[in-house]
C-alpha cells in the first residue's frame, strides 16, 4: 500500500497527488486526512502535507518513492475533515481527487488582500496648531493642507490623503521624518457586508415556529445532532427561525452556514441576518473577485465570523467548530452541482454535518419528493409550517383553460381572466407580476405548412429568435439571420412559436398604455447589478408590471404585488425529464407565493393546456400532499428517484460511431455486471441535447435499489474504462440522480 499526500495546501498550487510508502509502525494508525510529514524535493525538505486516501499500486519509478516520516500529533484541524469530506464526494460522485479538492478546500489565489495604508496623527492638538502656524508661515501649502485635515481627523485614508488632497508621497514622508505623522499599514481582509445600522427588532413567534425553534434547542442542548426539515409554506417565517436556530449554536461557541440559492441572495435576505448578527456574518456570492472569497474563507478559519450566507460552494466554509448547515430552498436544482464531482450540496452537508457533529436544516415550500421520501421514513424530523406569519391569507388561485380561450376567439398569450383582474390593480395602484419559464424574445421557428424547425448546426437545439432579428442558439451562441422562407418546403409561412417575455412585455404595453412594465430575464440581467437594479426599482414602486422569467419568483418579497399571472404553464411540464412534474409544481407554489404578501389578498392565475395534470391540479389547489402522493406512486412504479437509484453515465466524443461502439461495449459490460446485482440497464440514448459544439453525447441509465450498488457499479466501470484504450477517445462521466438532461 502508497499513501497518496498532498503537500503544504496553502502555499502550492493544488495540482497533483504525491505518492509514499508507509513506515510499517505507521500502518495501523494512518488515515486519509491525517496531517503528516514528508521528504520533499532533491534536498529532501521536511514539509507538511495531507493523506488523501491510499492505492495499491504506485504511479512512479518505484526506487525513487520515500516514506512519510511521520505523523503530525496535532491531527484534526479543519482541513483533515475537509479532505475526508472530499474523499467521501470522490467516492460517491466520481471524478479524481484533485476535483474533489479543488472543490473543497479554499485555495490561495494570486490576487492578495489589498494592504490598506493610512495616517495617524502622532501631535496634541496644541502641538498640533503650533506646527501648522510653522507651515503657513513658512509657506508650506501642501504640509499644511496635510495637517490641517489631521487635526480635523487623527486617521486619514493613504486614498484620500494623494487622492482628494493631492499630497504627495515625499511630503507625507518629511511630515513622518518631524514626528507629526506615521504612516501604517494593515492587511485587511475585504469585508463584502457593507456596514448598516443594527437594530434588531422583536418579534412574537407563532406557535409553528415555536415548536421547531424549541424542538432544535432541546436536541441541541441533549448533544443530539439530525436533519431537520421544515415544510413551510413561503411567508411562514422560516427565516426568522433559520436564525433562532443559528442563534443557539453560535451562543454555544459554533459556526453556522446557511446555503441560499444564488438567485434569492438578495440585499434583503443579507440585511436580515445581519441585523441580528452584525458584522460576524459574511456572504459569498459569485459577484466576489476569486481573491475576495478566499478572504471570507480565511475569515471564517481564523473566527472572525460566525455565519456564512452563500451558494452551493459556501458549504465548504472552514469553520474551526461547525454548529449548523441550513439549507433554504432546499429543492433548488441549482444545490447540484454540474461540474465533476456532481455533488448534491444536500447529501455532501449531510455527510459533512457527521463527521464535524453538526446539524443540518433543510427548509421549502415544496420540498423536494428526496427529502419528503426520507422525512417519511424517519430519516430527518419533519416539521411542518402551514400558516403565514403575519396573518395573511394563501393566494387565490384561478386556473384558465386555454384550449377554451382559444375556442372563444381570444388568440392572445393573456386568457380574459387575467386581463380583467390586471385592469382592476392597475386602477387601485396595486403591482402584477407575470411570469414566463422562457427566456429571450420569442420561442422557436417553426414552418406551420410542413412543421419544420430551424435548428443549431453544431448542437440540436432550436434556435431562438431575438429582437435585433437574429436566430440565437442558446448552447454555443452560434447566430445567424432571420429566414424568411422555409429551407424544407419553400413555404412563407414560417415564423415565431411561442410567446417569450419580451413579446409579453410588448403585448402588456400595447394592452395597457398606462402601465409602467418591466422586465427580467437572462438578456436584461446580462450586466452587473442589473439584476438588483430592476428587482428594487419594482419594490419601490416605479413599475406596475414585471414582466419574467423563474428568475423573479424566487424569495423576494413586495408586499404590493397582488395579482400573479403564469402564463404557460405547460412549458415546465413536458421536457423529457422524470422530474418535470416535480419542477412545474414547484415554480407554480413558489409564483403564486408571490401575490399577497402584504395586508392585501392576493390572486393567482394560471393558465394552462392541461388543467386536468395532477402537477397543476395540486398547485391551484396549493396541496402539497395531494402532489406527493401522486408523485411518488409514479416514482415508485417507474423505479425513479427516491424510490430507486439513478446513475446517468454519460459518454462524450467527437466521432459518432466510436462513441456508439464505446457505449455498446459499455452496457454489455453493465449487464455482466448484472448477473450479480439487481441493476435495470437503460440505452444507450440520446439526452436532450445529443451534440453540442460538435462533439456528440450519448447516455446510459442505470437504476438499482440501492445506492451503494450503484457506487460499485461506477468503480467498476472506470477500471474497464481504463484498461480498454477503445475508450481512450470518448469522455465518460458519470451523474448520480442527475437534474437536467
Ligand atoms: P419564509 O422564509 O418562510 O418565506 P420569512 O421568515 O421571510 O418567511 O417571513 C416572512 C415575513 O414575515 C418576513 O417579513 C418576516 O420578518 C415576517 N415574520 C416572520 N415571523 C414573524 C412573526 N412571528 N411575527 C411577525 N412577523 C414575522
Ligand atoms: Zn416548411
Ligand atoms: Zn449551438
Amino acid at each position: 500500500m502508497f499513501a497518496d499526500v498532498i503537500v503544504d495546501i496553502q502555499h502550492e498550487k493544488l495540482d497533483k497527488i504525491f505518492q509514499y510508502r508507509i513506515p510499517e509502525e505507521l500502518e495501523s494508525r494512518l488515515q486519509p486526512g491525517m496531517e503528516v510529514v514528508v521528504p520533499f524535493g532533491k534536498g529532501n525538505r521536511q514539509i507538511k502535507g495531507y493523506v488523501t486516501g491510499f492505492s495499491e499500486k504506485c504511479e512512479y519509478d518505484l526506487s525513487k518513492v520515500k516514506s512519510i516520516l511521520s505523523i503530525s500529533e496535532k491531527g484534526m484541524e479543519i482541513e483533515t475533515r475537509l479532505i475526508a469530506l472530499a474523499a467521501w464526494m470522490k467516492e460517491h460522485y466520481g471524478g479524481t481527487m484533485i476535483q474533489s479538492l479543488k472543490t473543497v478546500l479554499p485555495i490561495r489565489q494570486k490576487e492578495n488582500a489589498k494592504v490598506k495604508k493610512h495616517l495617524r496623527l502622532l501631535l496634541s492638538e496644541k502641538e498640533g496648531e503650533e506646527k501648522l502656524a510653522f507651515y503657513r508661515k513658512k509657506n508650506q501649502k501642501a504640509r499644511a493642507r496635510l495637517l490641517e485635515a489631521l487635526l480635523a481627523d487623527r486617521l486619514l485614508d493613504y486614498e484620500l490623503v494623494t487622492g482628494k488632497l493631492n499630497i504627495t508621497l515625499p511630503v507625507i514622508r518629511a511630515l513622518e521624518d518631524q514626528g507629526v505623522l506615521k504612516l501604517e499599514s494593515e492587511q485587511i481582509y475585504r469585508n463584502p457586508v457593507q456596514q448598516g445600522t443594527q437594530q434588531e427588532r422583536t418579534i412574537t413567534f407563532t406557535s409553528e415556529q415555536e415548536q421547531v425553534i424549541r424542538g432544535f434547542r432541546e436536541d441541541y442542548l441533549a448533544g443530539k445532532r439530525k436533519t431537520y426539515l421544515i415544510h413551510g409554506v413561503t411567508g411562514s417565517g422560516k427565516t426568522e427561525v433559520y436564525m433562532e436556530m443559528i442563534h443557539t449554536v453560535v451562543e454555544h461557541g459554533r459556526q453556522a452556514i446557511v446555503l441560499i440559492p444564488e438567485i434569492a441572495l438578495t440585499y434583503q435576505t443579507v440585511m436580515r441576518f445581519y441585523r441580528k448578527f452584525g458584522d460576524r456574518v459574511s456572504i459569498m456570492n459569485s459577484r466576489l473577485s476569486a481573491g475576495e472569497r478566499y478572504d471570507q474563507m480565511m475569515r471564517a478559519k481564523r473566527g472572525e465570523i460566525d455565519v456564512m450566507i452563500g451558494p452551493r460552494s459556501a458549504l465548504f466554509t472552514p469553520f474551526p467548530n461547525l454548529g449548523l448547515v441550513v439549507i433554504d430552498e432546499e429543492h433548488e436544482p441549482t444545490y447540484k452541482s454540474e461540474q465533476i464531482p456532481r455533488y448534491h450540496a444536500r447529501e455532501t452537508a449531510i455527510q459533512r454535518a457527521k463527521e464535524e457533529d453538526a446539524s443540518v436544516v433543510l427548509g421549502s415550500a415544496t420540498p423536494s419528493m428526496e427529502s419528503m421520501y426520507r422525512a417519511r421514513k424517519g430519516e430527518y424530523v419533519l416539521y411542518e409550517m402551514r400558516h403565514r406569519s403575519r396573518m395573511q391569507q394563501m393566494a387565490k388561485v384561478y386556473t384558465v383553460d386555454m384550449r377554451e380561450e382559444l375556442k372563444n376567439g381570444n388568440h392572445t398569450i393573456l386568457s380574459g381572466k387575467l386581463q380583467s383582474l390586471m385592469e382592476e390593480r392597475l386602477e387601485r395602484g396595486e403591482q402584477i407580476i407575470l411570469f414566463l419559464n422562457r427566456r429571450g424574445y420569442s420561442g422557436f421557428v417553426s414552418c406551420r405548412e410542413c412543421g419544420h424547425v430551424i435548428q443549431c448546426p453544431h448542437c440540436n437545439v432550436s434556435l431562438s429568435v431575438h429582437k435585433g432579428g437574429k436566430m440565437v442558439c442558446h448552447y454555443c451562441g452560434y447566430e445567424q439571420p432571420k429566414i424568411r422562407v422555409c429551407p424544407e418546403c419553400g413555404s412563407g409561412f414560417i415564423g415565431e412559436f411561442k410567446a417569450g417575455t419580451q413579446q409579453i412585455e410588448e403585448m402588456v404595453r400595447r394592452r395597457f398604455p398606462q402601465a409602467k412594465v418591466l422586465r427580467m430575464d437572462m438578456d436584461t440581467t446580462k450586466k452587473k447589478d442589473a439584476h438588483t437594479k430592476i428587482l428594487s426599482a419594482f419594490a419601490n414602486e416605479e413599475a406596475d408590471v414585471l414582466v419574467g422569467t423563474q428568475m423573479i419568483v424566487k424569495g423576494h418579497d413586495f408586499p404590493n404585488v397582488t395579482l400573479v399571472g403564469v402564463l404557460a404553464a405547460d412549458m415546465s411540464l413536458y421536457t423529457d425529464d422524470y422530474r418535470s412534474g416535480e419542477r412545474t409544481f414547484q415554480l407554480l407554489t413558489q409564483a403564486a407565493g408571490r401575490a399577497g404578501r402584504g395586508m392585501r389578498e392576493g390572486e393567482v392565475v394560471i393558465q394552462t393546456y392541461s388543467p386536468e395534470h395532477y402537477a397543476i391540479k395540486a398547485a391551484a389547489a396549493q396541496d402539497y400532499k395531494a402532489f406527493y402522493e401522486q408523485e411518488i406512486r409514479y416514482r415508485e412504479l417507474l423505479g425513479y428517484p427516491p424510490a430507486e437509484e439513478l446513475m446517468a453515465v454519460l459518454a462524450a466524443g467527437e466521432d459518432e460511431r466510436l462513441l456508439e461502439t464505446g457505449c455498446k461495449y459499455l452496457k454489455e459490460y453493465v449487464l455482466r455486471i448484472k448477473g450479480k446485482a439487481p441493476l435495470e440497464v437503460i440505452g444507450p440514448a440520446s439526452p436532450g441535447v445529443d451534440k453540442i459544439k460538435d462533439i456528440y453525447r450519448r447516455v446510459i441509465y442505470i437504476k438499482a435499489p440501492e445506492y451503494r450498488t450503484l457506487i460499485r457499479v461506477k468503480d467498476l466501470m472506470e477500471q474497464y474504462i481504463e484498461i480498454n484504450s477503445g475508450f481512450a477517445k470518448l469522455r465518460i462521466q458519470f451523474d448520480f440522480n442527475p437534474m437536467n438532461l
